[in-house]
């Protein structure tokens, strides 16, 4: 994999032309006054938890995902989680997942007893090929998990085409690509089912949490009962009926979303909009900047996709003498908080392990896996922030020979 005998010479920050003082993380969340007040305000409501937060923040998800259902809960992985239960995915199924993406999305299915298979990605995008999609489908395949990698919508269209021949279930796994859209067809509105994180480094934040929106109205039922021990009614839902019989229906999990939670996603979600307007913006910078780059290649954007840009990544030309982890670690003496998205799920020991993969399996990720680079992207970024990223990055580069 990782090419060892790097050709870049050593260089020390000393001979930077402009030092940070202080470092520039790849991610970083943005919190207003306003969000900090709708937080205190639930903490002083009679409700932490199972309260009337959770359901305002709900309907705020599904309206800017187009989607008539959102069910919240506690992290992206959880939602994930929740989406494969409802789907009454288990042992025997096999289940389609690109493999460059964060483990969480094929970890979701081993929970379950279903079997994720890896499928390569576009070398141009590192979405989901569709070739690689429709080579692996056999009679166990049940669904596909799909990842916005980047923030990047996939091809639905193209997906859901594919779904629809072979009687799959589409899942998105749109933990980056909240308020992405399509030809105008928002994030939310072109699978099956779509599972979105709150992480602080995603498009917007609770802390931590998640939530999955889908037009079933049955599949988002059962996925509030799976997030609540797979009981059929809440403790609110309880105390309004001055009820105390409950069943657990089937075997669920505690991933609730607070209300604390949900006040600050309540609050984050009003400035989706202005968020993703900036991360546009810090793109378009970047893109602009890196022209004249010599063997730096920001990824390829679909045309019909309106891009998240959940992160910014660029391939560093190997076949050129660029090293990609020299480049890393001279970044990152330079303050600049590079990183690396993602190790290909299918080469993780555990799946090696467990599943047998390994490497040769999907060529075009592994490839990808040895060029990629992570530059800082978030909506507090300026202007300057990313003349310094693109400065480092032309004196990280320099004295690499082919
Ligand atoms: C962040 C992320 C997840 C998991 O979300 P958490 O909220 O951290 O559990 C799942 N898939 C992808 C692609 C992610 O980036």
């Amino acid at each position: 994999m990782s090419t060892a005998n790097s050709i870049c010479l050593p260089r020390e920050p000393d001979d930077l032309p402009h030092q940070r003082t202080t470092p520039l993380p790849y991610g970083r969340q943005s919190l207003s006054a306003d969000d900090i007040a709708a937080v205190v305000e639930v903490l002083q409501s009679p409700w932490l938890t199972t309260g009337p937060c959770v359901e305002r923040f709900e309907a705020a998800i599904a309206a800017a995902a187009g989607a008539d259902h959102a069910v919240a809960v506690s992290s992206g992985t959880a939602a994930l989680h929740a989406a494969v239960a409802s789907l009454g995915l288990g042992p025997g199924d096999q289940v389609i997942v690109p493999t460059m993406t964060f483990a969480a999305s094929a970890n979701c299915l081993l929970y379950q007893g279903a079997r994720p298979v890896f499928a390569d990605v576009d070398p141009q995008t590192l979405l989901l090929d569709p070739t690689s999609l429709e080579r692996l489908v056999n009679r166990h395949t049940r669904a596909v998990i799909a990842v916005d990698y980047a923030g990047q919508p996939c091809d639905y269209d193209v997906l859901g085409q594919i779904a629809r021949k072979h009687g799959l279930a589409l899942v998105a796994d749109a933990a980056h690509s909240l308020g992405a859209s399509d030809r105008g067809r928002p994030v939310g509105s072109l699978a099956d089912l779509t599972t979105f994180s709150f992480h602080p480094v995603k498009p917007i934040t609770c802390g931590e949490g998640g939530a999955i929106v889908t037009n079933d109205a049955g599949l988002a039922q059962r996925m509030r009962q799976f997030r609540n021990h797979g009981i059929n009614l809440d403790f609110r839902q309880r105390s309004q009926m001055a009820a105390h019989r409950y069943e657990m229906i089937e075997l669920g999990f505690n991933y609730r979303l607070s209300d604390i939670h949900c006040a600050l996603g309540l609050s984050q979600i009003q400035r989706l909009d202005s968020f993703i307007a900036r991360r546009r913006a810090v793109a378009r910078w970047y893109d602009q900047q890196l022209v004249d780059l010599p063997g730096v290649a920001p990824l390829a954007v679909r045309e019909a996709a309106e891009h998240g840009y959940h992160i910014y990544v660029v391939r560093l030309d190997s076949s050129a003498g660029l090293d990609r982890d020299t480049v890393f670690q001279r970044m990152r003496s330079a303050k600049i908080g590079v990183n690396v998205h993602y190790p290909p799920v299918h080469l993780h020991p555990y799946y090696r392990e467990h599943l047998g993969t390994g490497v040769g399996m999907c060529p075009q990720a592994e490839s990808a896996y040895d060029e990629i680079l992570t530059l800082p992207l978030f909506a507090e970024m300026t202007e300057d922030d990313v003349a310094d990223t693109v400065a480092a990055l032309r004196w990280a580069i320099a004295e690499c020979r082919a």
